[in-house]
């Protein structure tokens, strides 16, 4: 497991199995203290200084509390001693706080970028954040708004949503991306140019629609037709947690999807202009 993800990936409420994490990863999710065994996996933060506007490396601050400090010492010794068990110590703590400092000249708190953590029931569970990581995801999809104004604010609504741990709401969103924004389009384009009459897009399900529309889909959707089986079979059939779990690869492949639909755009503009210039040659 990447601790890191656990921070800037991972939506509120996400719970960890105390018993997938090492002490020492453990303790350094938690706490960070200055030349410490235990607590120093995690000094920096690669993320996205939303007051900057700039990728930046995060610095922790230390754990703040001198009693936590002091029990820190204690656990070190239990540690070393293996006479207490760790986790369960560490569950009557209440809340954990990691602080990240911008390291930019004239930065000061309102850069900072905080977490909470709390143990209960043998897992570890984020119950903080800020900036939100729909916020940081934002700059991410900022670049979809050149395509169209409502793929971003849909995109940006299922990030949300993931972000807040709801499942089923997020991949809604998604789905809409490609049903209305994505393969709708293409199709009325078929019907426009006669390919295909309105009957046979209309009774055909959405992945005999994708074969239809093939060569005028982003070419990673018509590889990848699960894609959609799946974002449905969330809407229809799977968990909250398991919408959970698929979210980032849905949402990777979408950006995949967008991505190639800019570049094909921009291959026709290319293509349009050098034929303008070509046809100037008489
Ligand atoms: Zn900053």
């Amino acid at each position: 497991m990447q601790i890191e993800n656990i921070f800037l990936k991972d939506s509120l409420y996400s719970q960890y199995d105390l018993e997938s994490l090492s002490d020492e990863e453990l303790l350094s999710i938690i706490f960070y203290f200055e030349n410490s065994d235990y607590t120093d996996k995690l000094k920096t933060l690669d993320s996205y200084c939303s007051v900057c506007k700039k990728e930046t490396t995060f610095i922790s601050k230390e754990s703040k509390r001198e009693a936590l400090y002091e029990t820190l010492s204690q656990i070190n010794e239990t540690i070393i001693g293996g006479k207490l068990d760790l986790k369960t110590s560490l569950e009557k703590f209440g809340t954990f706080e990691r602080v990240f400092k911008c390291p930019r000249p004239l930065s000061d708190e309102s850069h900072d970028q905080i977490f909470f953590f709390r143990i209960k029931n043998s897992e570890l569970i984020k119950v903080g954040q800020t900036p939100s990581i729909a916020d940081l995801e934002n700059r991410s999809i900022y670049k979809y708004r050149a395509l169209d104004e409502s793929i971003y604010q849909e995109f940006n609504r299922a990030i949300g949503l993931a972000s807040h741990g709801i499942g089923v709401g997020s991949f809604v969103y998604l789905r809409r991306i490609v049903e209305k924004h994505i393969v709708a389009p293409k199709l009325q384009t078929l019907i426009e140019e006669g390919t295909n009459t309105a009957e046979e897009i209309y009774n055909a399900d959405f992945k005999k629609k994708i074969e239809i529309a093939k060569t005028l889909l982003p070419p990673f959707l018509v590889e990848n037709k699960k894609i959609y089986s799946i974002l449905s079979k969330g809407v229809h059939e799977l968990e909250e947690q398991e919408c959970r779990d698929f979210f980032p690869v849905l949402k990777t492949s979408i950006e995949i999807i967008l991505d190639e639909r800019i570049e094909q755009i921009e291959r026709e503009k290319k293509n349009r202009l050098i034929s303008v210039e070509l046809n100037k040659f008489k």
